[in-house]
């Protein structure tokens, strides 16, 4: 049984003050594999008591010296990269060659970018008028991260508190504690000051609650779901403190006639069903042009057919289970949902996929003949299904594609250089893909609208967890 029961407060491994157990469960087995603890109010006034006071000296950190640390971090990290991994197999169920390739890999790929960043970063300069910029950490921040890509959030929060000289309480989802209780090894070993990051096991209501409302936190990060987000946001208003939020997405991928259908559609339907579905910026709707409709519904269909589910310890590039029985039910309900409001199913269906009597594995699912008044077509089902609209031009595949409270990414397969231009200055979103472009370590992340405020990652994700403050002599 995995023991993830104690916090990491002021540079100990402590017991909790609350002693609420909450199990750890296999999305394979459905058996507890596990225990980690929730804790309460007194746990996070200590945790951010000890952040407070390792503030004071840490945020006077000369760059190098930071910059150090992160090298450190890094070195160690790569060290710990398999047991990352293999963790997140466990907790969440992602495919071990995926585990290792894209979602441990994150915690190394933000790191490199985030040094990078700081080492191009002025810190201090002076402006035409005379008067001298500083940039400076902005306080002890408050970390609050989701399940899906735990250490892909992790990293995205923890290495800019680290990077700009903040202090920081993190709570992990109280679904995933066990990367998080390696990122916090990983950490302790690199030799930070104690109380400089503080890990607390816990859930929402009560831990996510007490660090958004408190009032010796300067800022709160966010990644979940828009429901939490905006619940943050209100518990943060009395203390005026920042709030960055990640939240929940519904991309669009508007497939034009003139793009490589064959390669293109087959690459955009194993991309939506990347991670189980469970990816905030997942091209969930297939737009395509009412032309080449037919066609792409056949390649749609072969493409899905062929997506592998498997148990996730085994190699390869099958998908795995969803994490767990609440997400299981909310991915049965939808497809239910897309059935009873008359689309097409194409592919997949309810219920396990053939071979699977336990575990919270789903068929690979699309829908095809969708209205985007359908709620299979505007919510997030964070799951692997796909729904496809036909649209007649490019006017009303913009129309469609922005027709979201959503902007996190939108993806675009077109040959015509120009009409991608054109096409992505009209979507409303904080990153486009085209042809299957993927996302580079270094570059901002975060969405337009509903999806959020803010960017994560490089020089924007730094610039986040700082203040500016302007000297003017006399
Ligand atoms: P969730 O909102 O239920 O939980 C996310 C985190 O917030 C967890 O740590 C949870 O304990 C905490 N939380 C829940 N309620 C809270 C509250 N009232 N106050 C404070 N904290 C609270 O989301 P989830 O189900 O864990 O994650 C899936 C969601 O996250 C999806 O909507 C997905 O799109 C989004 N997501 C967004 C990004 C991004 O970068 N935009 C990345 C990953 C996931």
């Amino acid at each position: 049984m995995i023991d993830a029961r104690k916090f990491y407060l002021n540079g100990q491994w402590v017991e909790p003050v609350s002693r609420k157990e909450f199990p750890i469960l296999s999305p394979v087995s459905e058996d507890q594999i596990g225990v980690t603890i929730l804790g309460n109010e007194e746990d996070v006034d200590k945790a951010v008591a000890a952040a407070t006071e390792a503030f004071k000296s840490f945020c006077l950190t000369p760059k190098d010296e930071r910059l150090d640390l992160l090298e450190r971090l890094l070195k160690i990290t790569k060290n710990r990269f398999d047991d990352l991994a293999w963790a997140m197999t466990k907790e969440m169920g992602a495919p071990i060659s995926m585990s290792r390739d894209s979602q441990a890999d994150s915690g190394i790929g933000h790191l490199e970018g985030f040094i990078d960043s700081l080492r191009e970063m002025v810190e201090r300069e002076t402006l035409s008028n005379g008067d001298i910029l500083v940039r400076e950490p902005i306080g002890v921040c408050g970390l609050i991260t989701p399940w899906n890509w735990p250490i892909n959030q992790i990293a995205l929060k923890v290495i800019p508190v680290l990077a700009t000289g903040c202090t920081c309480v993190l709570k992990p989802s109280e679904h995933t504690p066990l990367s998080a209780k390696i990122y916090a090894e990983i950490i302790d070993e690199v030799g930070y000051p104690p109380g400089v990051f503080n890990l607390i096991q816990g859930d929402g209501p009560t831990v996510g609650a007490a660090l958004s409302a408190h009032k010796d936190i300067q800022m709160m990060s966010f990644t979940g779901s828009t429901r939490a987000g905006t619940d943050v946001s209100r518990r943060a208003a009395d203390t005026v403190k920042r709030v960055t939020l990640e939240l929940g997405g519904k991309s669009p991928n508007i497939v034009f006639s003139d793009c490589n259908l064959e390669k293109r559609v087959t690459e955009s339907v194993k991309e939506c069903f990347l991670n189980s579905g469970q990816s905030c910026d997942a091209p969930t709707r297939l737009l395509v042009e009412r032309s080449c409709y037919i066609e792409v519904l056949e390649i749609v269909k072969r493409a899905a057919l062929s997506q592998k589910v498997a148990n996730p310890m085994e190699e390869g590039d099958h998908i795995g289970p969803l994490f767990d029985k609440i997400q299981f039910d909310r991915v049965q309900n939808m497809i239910k949902v897309g059935i009873d409001e008359g689309a097409e199913l194409l592919v997949g269906g309810t219920g396990r996929p053939l071979g699977f009597e336990k575990g919270w594995f789903v068929k690979p699912t699309v829908f095809s003949n969708v209205t985007n008044d359908m709620r299979v077509a505007h919510e997030e089902i964070f799951g692997p299904v796909l729904v496809i609209i036909p649209f007649e031009d490019e006017d009303e595949a913009i129309n469609i594609a922005n027709d979201t409270p959503y902007g996190l990414a939108a993806y675009l397969q077109t040959d015509d250089m120009n009409r991608a231009e054109r096409v992505s200055s009209k979507l409303r979103a904080g990153a486009v893909h085209i042809n299957g472009g993927g996302f580079n370590y270094g570059s901002p992340f975060g969405g337009f609208k509903q999806s959020g405020n803010g960017r994560e990652g490089g020089k924007m994700g730094l610039e986040d967890f700082q203040e500016v403050k302007t000297l003017h002599f006399g």
